[in-house]
């Protein structure tokens, strides 16, 4: 056991890693002339050295070509929203006219419920997670109000049932057994952002339509970080950022799927704008809305080209290293973390995310024992000495060994400094 726990095992597991060559795509913000050991891709990812180029050749036509840049060469801007959409499908296991880039995750959030949470008298609420991302809530708790209907009665929340706060399929289960008949949407996230747990989404829109409710996933921290196979899983709709795992740049555009089982439905309700209408008429400039094929037939203003050109090199990679291999190695560095945290850290760092790999993505959290103030302390002892994870109230570390970038030794050094903190 020792030897596994040693800097040279560290090491040799980093010499052996098939992915190594990726760390070089990227800068690293530094700390005394070194890279940060920086475990926070899932809160903002990394700048991949290839997207400062592609903002510039933006800003390059701009200059030079001014409006004919939208016409002009083969990243012309009227279509800049489709160079990222094969690379996304493939991210997201979708069919390319299933997804889009537009927006941000929220306005996204929004306009999918807009189309897919169409309460009646008898079917009026939203079932979703106790405890989600704020702006979750916020936005189904709007769309209750807008449509007449009452949060306090028709907003479901599955409170966790397990040690650690974590939630068992059983009790979503239970949720729908209970108060099915009554669900017109389910909106659940892949990955939960406070306590890392994976949830199995093929299961829960099996239930969810067993029940005859709508689905829809939020998938922030599950881009990038976890394979998906939305169309085989086939929720009604799923919303993600960029800027996490997919390493788009703070404010990135975001993503957006829709089910192909929706994509020539034009009787679904939808907040319509121009870039939503068909391309090949959309010139036309004619009064009535003829929405495009797909998930494209839910935009609503011509692409921000400058905010999506850094998505385009961080893709590239991703496309290089495949879904598939990020998965494979994610789940050895975590792995190596967990073990790390256990024979070492016991006494400091209790894993609240559970233990079971497929329930789980990159990241773990972890409670800091003694509470608030020796969690703060910690937090910013290991930020002084350039060890970044990031802090959730009132005593989570959250650490995030992103395949993509992080290495062994990473991992190493973060426990090392754990352990100097701790004292013997
Ligand atoms: C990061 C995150 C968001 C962020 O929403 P924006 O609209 O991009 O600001 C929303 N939901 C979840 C679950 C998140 O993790």
């Amino acid at each position: 056991m020792n030897e596994l726990l040693s800097p040279a095992h560290a090491t040799a597991l980093d010499a052996a890693d098939p992915l190594r060559h990726l760390r070089g795509q990227f800068l690293f913000p530094q700390h005394q002339g070194a890279d940060q050991a920086y475990f926070v891709g899932n809160s903002l990812g990394l700048q991949p050295r290839g997207a400062q180029a592609m903002v510039q050749e933006v800003m390059d036509l701009w200059a030079r070509i001014a409006v004919e840049g939208h016409f002009t060469g083969p990243t012309h801007w009227m279509n800049y929203h489709r160079l990222v959409r094969d690379a996304l499908a493939r991210v997201v296991g979708a069919q390319p006219v299933e997804v889009v880039a537009m927006n941000t995750l929220s306005v996204n959030l929004h306009l999918m419920m807009v189309s897919f949470y169409r309460p009646t008298r008898e079917r009026p609420a939203i079932l979703m997670e106790a405890g989600a991302f704020p702006t979750d809530r916020h936005a189904v708790e709007a769309q209750i109000r807008f449509h007449g209907f009452d949060p306090a009665t028709d907003l479901i929340e599955v409170q966790p049932d397990q040690t650690n706060g974590t939630l068992s399929m059983a009790a979503v289960e239970q949720a729908l057994a209970e108060h099915g008949r009554r669900v017109a949407l389910v909106l659940w996230p892949g990955v939960q952002y406070r306590t890392g747990q994976a949830f199995d989404l093929d299961a829960i829109t099996r239930l969810a339509r067993a029940h005859g409710a709508n689905i829809g996933f939020d998938l922030a921290h599950s881009v990038g970080n976890m394979p998906l196979a939305l169309h085989d899983v086939a929720p009604d709709f799923a919303v993600w950022c960029h800027y996490k795992y997919l390493n788009g740049g703070p404010g990135a555009v975001a993503g957006c799927f829709v089910h192909e089982r929706h994509a020539r439905d034009t009787t679904l309700p939808r907040f319509a704008g121009w870039w939503g209408h068909e391309q090949a008429t959309r010139f036309r400039m004619a009064p009535e809305f003829v929405p495009e094929l797909g998930a494209e037939g839910w935009q609503l203003s011509n692409p921000p080209v400058l905010g999506l050109a850094p998505l385009r090199a961080s893709l590239e990679l991703f496309d290089q290293a495949g879904m598939q291999a990020l998965r494979a190695k994610s789940l050895r560095l975590t792995g190596y973390l967990e073990t790390l945290v256990r024979a070492r850290l016991s006494s400091v760092l209790q894993i609240i995310t559970p233990a079971e790999p497929e329930r789980r993505g990159c990241q773990l959290s972890l409670r800091v024992a003694g509470g608030r103030e020796q969690g703060r302390s910690l937090f910013e002892y290991l930020q002084s000495v350039g060890v970044l994870g990031d802090w959730r109230e009132p005593d989570v570390i959250r650490i995030s060994p992103t395949p993509m970038y992080n290495r062994y030794r990473d991992v190493l050094r973060f426990v090392e400094e754990v352990e100097a903190w701790a004292g013997p």
